[in-house]
């Protein structure tokens, strides 16, 4: 649900080349998926631009058509679920992921990903796992495969990952707790890096495209 208090309604379908440097480019810029069911999906469309890519808001499913990757934002996964399952997206986004599209879940994103929702991460992710508003923090924290020294995370009610299987591998953890993953093409990680602006995992999501070898999982 969009809050009344937010930003005007993008309308339902378009895409949305966000901020100048995204409308200016030309039409081979990837063309990148944001569910835009609830959470807050907004800041990470501008990151992408600022990538040179163009984000589009996905509510229902013929808007995953043609998308070369896709990110799940941070918000509430009770709420989430609820969405995804009222649009009949589920399936559709199992697909995606079958397909070896890239995939980014930031936080909320990350538990709609795993085992217990759209099953696409062998993972189970621990909701709430450092406490709520109390543990609410932002750390530094070096993130295997990203160069350029450590990544400012912001946790907010976050979970970190319980147990994986096997394919996945854990890139960062916090307190001895995996909260940045990689299974193939599919991303997860337990913070927020859209605020604090750093698009460097977006940009690994964006080269994600070009590995085939990580397209399976
Ligand atoms: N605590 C939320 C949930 O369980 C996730 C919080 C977030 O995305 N910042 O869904």
């Amino acid at each position: 649900m969009r809050s009344a208090d937010g930003p005007p309604a993008a309308g339902r379908g378009g895409e949305q080349p966000i901020g100048e440097r995204g409308a200016d480019r030309d039409q081979h810029q990837p063309l990148v998926g944001v569910l835009a069911l609830q959470g807050d999906f907004e800041a990470h469309a501008r990151l992408l631009a600022t990538l040179g890519a163009r984000a589009r808001e996905v509510r229902v499913p013929e808007q995953l058509e043609g998308l070369d990757a896709l990110v799940i934002p941070g918000g509430e996964s009770t709420t989430m679920t609820l969405g995804v399952e009222r649009e009949g997206l589920a399936e559709p986004l199992r697909e995606l992921a079958r397909a070896g599209t890239p995939i980014l879940g930031t936080c909320a994103g990350m538990i709609m990903l795993d085992r217990l929702h759209l099953g696409v991460l062998d993972a189970v992710a621990r909701r709430n796992a450092f406490g709520r508003q109390l543990r609410s923090f932002e750390t530094d924290l070096e993130v295997e495969g990203v160069a350029g020294g450590p990544l400012r995370a912001v946790f907010i009610r976050a979970p970190w990952i319980e147990e994986h299987g096997p394919q996945v591998r854990v890139l960062a953890r916090v307190d001895g707790h995996p909260v940045a993953v990689r299974q193939g093409a599919v991303l997860a990680v337990a913070f927020h890096p859209e605020l604090a602006g750093d698009a460097r995992l977006h940009r690994l999501l964006l080269d994600a495209r070009s590995r085939p070898s990580e397209r399976r999982a």
